[in-house]
Order: structure tokens, then sequence, then C-alpha cells
């Protein structure tokens, strides 16, 4: 068995959804996670916004243009227009949902994730009865029971023990040797929908590879393979043909924006190999991840944007040590606030942490519990793994800098958004 995905840019029109049917030709063992077709996350969650305003007419404006950008595709796809009963069914649900308009905050992250969830409903609906069409007969899996996440909603974490015998139960089910099924959602042990974070078709490509012992999973992508910048920063990146696993962690990690931090691990505990492909060239050979490579010889940039620097220090200037780490850690975790950079003195803990829904609660919590905030948003992480002294000048001086924190191979750099 083989795992293939696809990601929302690879089929964002017909075009590409025709170029997926070329790319797994003559593939006789596979599954494919598919993403949501082009944008329609982002226009999922315009959706949700809506819905958190009580707002049911935007939000259905918005559905209306989801609609029709997937009518586009299914009629260029079947060459005229054409209604697909279990799209239908599926648009027809999300609507009765947001109409029934009873939003509430405290569960605002099960709604988005129940609202955001049919981006890849859709698509994954679209593509499989495309290939049935085409000739290319597959069963649609419905990765919601299929894959049982913990009970927390909008970045959850997948219980692979628990999903193992959910997925091979549905695979045995449906039968067939080609399976078609949705990447980034899945099932909460209460029964709702939930997702894996943004970008996280990746992350569950990884787990399905792992519970069904991948030979190998590829991910088709806009790109030729991982760079070592992104070229629209950094206009010299270059391609990098080989990386090991704890590398690549390293790298999704800081931000690199090639592959979701936690696919590796599902990965790497089964040595399954990873390789990133260009969809618009199956002949190109792309990078391999896997556990032994070759060494990287290029300094790899990393630029994580959408940062917040939180200057944190005891009010009676008491030192700021284990037990107030545990304390603020603790409040952190609970607002769901994702530290990137940590950096301490004896009265000052620095944290540059992801811009993200609840932060000003939680900086209102750290300062009722006795601590001086200060924030500085509109920051960028910069990391820089094998740097030269050039790339030192070039990007760790300056007043823009707030903080640099070195090693000797990795320079991670906390500075003013440029
Ligand atoms: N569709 C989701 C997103 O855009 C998941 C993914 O693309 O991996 O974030
Ligand atoms: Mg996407």
């Amino acid at each position: 068995m083989k795992v293939y995905k696809f990601g929302g840019a690879s089929v964002k029109n017909a075009d590409g959804v025709r170029n997926l049917r070329q790319i797994i030709d003559e593939e006789q063992q596979l599954f494919i996670i598919v993403s949501a077709m082009g944008k329609t996350t982002n226009a999922l969650e315009r959706v949700f916004a809506a819905a958190q305003k009580h707002d049911p007419e935007a939000a259905q404006a918005e559905i209306d243009l989801i609609r029709e950008n997937h009518a586009t595709i299914i009629a260029d796809l079947w060459h005229g227009p054409r209604k697909l009963e279990r799209v239908e069914a599926l648009f027809a649900d999300l609507e009765a949902f947001v109409a029934a308009n009873n939003y509430t905050a405290e569960e605002a992250e099960a709604w988005y994730d129940r609202i955001v969830a049919y981006g890849e409903l859709i698509s994954t609906t679209i593509i499989s009865e495309y290939l049935n069409y085409a000739g290319l007969k597959n069963c649609w899996i419905d990765m919601r029971s299929a894959i049982r996440t913990e009970q927390r909603h909008k970045d959850a974490e997948v219980d692979i023990e628990a999903s193992s015998p959910l997925l091979k139960a549905a695979l045995q089910e449906a039968g067939g040797t080609i399976f078609v099924g949705q990447g980034f959602i899945g099932g909460a042990p209460d029964g709702t929908t939930t997702t894996l974070g943004r970008e996280g078709s990746d992350y569950s490509a990884a787990v399905v590879a792992n519970i069904l012992d991948a030979e190998s999973m590829s991910v088709w992508k806009d790109v030729d393979g991982v760079l070592n910048a992104d070229p629209k920063i950094f206009p010299d990146a270059v391609q990098i043909a080989e990386l090991n696993y704890l590398d690549t962690i390293e790298l999704a990690y800081s931000g690199a924006q090639i592959i979701h931090p936690r696919t590796i691990k599902p990965l790497q505990n089964k040595n399954i190999p990873l390789y990133v492909r260009p969809f618009g060239d199956k002949r190109k050979p792309g990078t391999v991840i896997r556990g032994m490579s070759a060494k990287v010889d290029v300094p790899i940039l990393i630029l994580k944007k959408d940062q917040v620097l939180l200057t944190i220090r005891s009010r009676d200037f008491s030192f700021v040590l284990e037990e107030k780490f545990a304390k603020i850690f603790a409040l952190l975790e609970k607002y769901r606030v994702k530290v990137n950079l940590i950096h301490n003195s004896a009265v000052n803990l620095s944290l540059c942490v992801d811009q993200s829904w609840h932060i000003s609660e939680a900086v209102a919590a750290l300062r009722k519990g006795g601590f001086d905030v200060m924030k500085a948003e509109n920051m960028e992480l910069l990391t820089i793994r094998g740097y030269t002294d050039d790339l030192w000048r070039k990007y760790a001086r300056g007043p823009q800098v707030f903080i640099k924190q070195s090693t000797q191979a990795t320079v991670r750099i906390v500075r003013k958004h440029q």
C-alpha cells in the first residue's frame, strides 16, 4: 500500500483533478488523502466567522460562493452541469447547521471544526465520484469515523492506537484496493467532528501510512520539492534532495511550510519514507525524507510570521524560576497559546508565541496571576540552520532584532515584521 496526499492547490480546478487521475494511473493499492479544493478552507473560515457574528445572511453568501466554485469544477469534469447528490446533501447539511444559528462562544472551536470539515468532505466526494466515472474504481472513506482524535477541537492530535482498528475495519467493509479519504478531519470520542490544525492533511496521510504499514507516502505539491527557503521571501532558494526525519521536524516546527509538524512522528515510528513531489511533473525526483540521508549542505532559512513577543516578569521582582514557569506554561496551555521560542533571565521570561484566538485572555490571566506582561505584536521568528558569517551579518543585527539565540548550527531571531 502507498499513501498519496494531494493538497488544496493540486486540486484547485478540474485540470488538477484530471492530473490527479493521471498521477495515480498505474497504482493498484493506494490510499489517497485529499485536502479541500483550492482556498475552500479559508472560505469556510469566513462562514464560521459570519456564524460567530450571528449573521446567517453573510454565512449563506459565503456558502453560495463555495457552491459555485465547486459547481464550476464539477461541470468541467463531467462536460456539462451536473448534480452530484452526495455533494448536494453535504451543502444542504452545512446550510442547515449554519441557519440554525445557535452558536455559543463556549463552543467556538467545536463549531469551527463542524463547519470547516465540509471542505474535505466535498472535495473527496467529488474526486471519488470522478475517479469512478473515469473508470478507476475506488471507495470513499469517512475519516470522521475512521480517525479517532483526542477530545479537543481545532487542533486535535490523533489517537493512532484507537484509530487503527477503526480504519482497518472501514477498509475491510469498503472492499477494493483504492481508497479516497479526507485529510485534516477526524472524530472525537464524543462523536463530534474534529480537525487537526491548518494544513493538517499531511498529518492525516502520515497516520494512515503508519496504520496500514505503507511502503511510502508521497505529498504532491505545487513546488519541485523541499527548498532551503521560501522563494517568495529569499529569492536564491534551492532544492534539497534528501532530508532526515529529525531535520524535517525541526524545520516544520520552526515554521517551514513544507509539511505539517506532526507528520513525521507516525512515519518515523514505522520507518516509512516520505516523498515531496511536484504534481506538475511526475518524473521529477522531488525530495525524499527518511531516517538516513545525506547531509544538507546549504543553510536553511525559515520565517514564521504572525508572532507575538510576551515579556513576563513577576511583579515583586522575584526570580522567574521553575515554580513560576509551571504556572505560566499551565496558563498558556489553558488558553492554547503556542510557544515557539523561550528566552529567560533572572527576572524576565520572554516568549515568542503564535498570534492566536485566546492570547488576550492569556495575557489577562497572567496579569491577574501576579505578572507584569509586555506584549509586542507584529513580530516574526527567523530560524537559520547552518548559518554563515554572511547570513549572521545580514540578519542577526540591527534595531529590528529583539532576541537572537544561537547554538553552533542554528540561530533564531525574533524581529519586528519587515
Ligand atoms: N484544508 C485544510 C487547510 O487548508 C487542511 C490542509 O490543506 O491540509 O488548512
Ligand atoms: Mg488546504
